[in-house]
């Protein structure tokens, strides 16, 4: 692990020294400040030509079903078809990216993976053809002693629990249709049957989305559950590339836009059908950037469609893409460890 990956984690480990460095890191001062412009400029392109030929992360849709309505989530909004991934299609996609060099392969899309009968598959299926990372994440209500046992018997490198809130009400106003206390239970006993089993994997991270409804609860998240995860984060909401809703629930984010966007150059999304997505936040495949029942991870990622929206971020055109436009998304080239 590099000095650089070490400092990362360490900071993700105390989280309000992170915001700090975040909020110091984000200040327009600082931003145009030559020095740090020098030092970040560099970072950028190392990164860049990291992940220009094939994506470092690739996110799979194993499913967009799901069994929550959570209040910040764009999922009402969704004219995608619902579906499971074909296990030929993840199959095909994990032999590219294995080939290509990816670093991660995340397990997750705009649906609850729990709900995929082949999620423990493919994760076996990534790790034995040598994919560095698989993980993926979970609202965590469907992890019944079962299925943790089965999760916990196949190389999942990490879990993310998403839980926004520290009290039963808040937690069920903003997680809508699921149970606090059924999950706080499901949580509290996959770690009891890690550490039963032996095992330090996956890693368990905790991770509340940050929005005007649980802003109170940061602090008493945090402390809840320090001991029993692994990593206890907060990421702030955004708004999905420009959904009303969204903006309402939560505060403005996202660095000034004096860069181009990472999420272009390091992840790749691809939903349940195959296509490809712009990035994270392209929640209802709005820029559809191929299809990779048609091409491969490699076409599509060095083809044009992705170039042109590369390049008007480095022209600092950010307005060109529609959902550039009135993205709030952290765009920080720190967070790419
Ligand atoms: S600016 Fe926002 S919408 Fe555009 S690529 Fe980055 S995360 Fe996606």
């Amino acid at each position: 692990m590099t000095l650089y990956q070490r400092t990362y984690h360490w900071l993700r480990r105390h989280q309000l020294l992170r915001q700090n460095v975040q909020r110091i890191l984000t200040r327009p001062a600082i931003q145009t400040n030559p020095l740090y412009h020098r030092i970040y400029h560099r970072r950028i392109q190392k990164i860049m030509s990291q992940g220009e030929p094939f994506p470092l992360r690739v996110q799979i849709e194993v499913t967009n079903r799901c069994n929550a309505r959570c209040l910040m989530c764009p999922r009402d909004r969704l004219r995608r078809p619902l579906g499971v991934m074909p296990r030929s299609l993840s199959a095909n996609i994990i032999d590219q990216c294995a080939a290509g060099g990816t670093h991660e392969v995340i397990l997750s899309g705009y649906g609850e993976p729990l709900l995929d009968p082949h999620l423990e598959e493919r994760i076996t299926y990534a790790k034995e053809q040598g994919l560095p990372r698989v993980s993926t994440f979970t609202n965590g209500a469907l992890l019944d002693e079962d299925r943790a046992h089965s999760l916990l018997s196949v190389p999942l490198d990490a879990i993310t629990f998403s839980f926004d809130g520290a009290t039963r009400q808040v937690y069920e106003h903003i997680r809508r249709g699921l149970s606090y206390n059924q999950v706080v239970e499901n949580i509290t006993r996959f770690r009891t049957l890690r550490d039963q089993r032996g095992q330090t994997l996956p890693i368990i991270y905790m991770n509340m989305v940050q929005q005007h409804d649980n802003m109170a609860e940061t602090g008493a998240f945090m402390d809840r559950w320090q001991e029993l995860a692994d990593y206890v984060f907060v990421t702030a909401l955004h708004n999905m590339g420009g959904v009303d809703k969204i903006t309402a629930l939560g505060p403005a984010v996202g660095s000034p836009r004096q860069y181009p966007c990472y999420h272009l150059w390091t992840g790749l999304t691809i939903y349940w059908d195959g296509t490809v997505g712009l990035c994270c936040v392209d929640f209802d495949g709005a820029s559809i950037m191929g299809d990779l029942n048609k091409s491969s991870i490699r076409e599509i990622w060095t083809e044009s469609a992705f170039r042109a929206v590369r390049d008007w971020h480095q022209a600092g055109q950010y307005d060109r893409h529609p959902l550039c436009k009135d993205c709030t998304a952290d765009h920080s080239w720190w967070h790419q460890v």
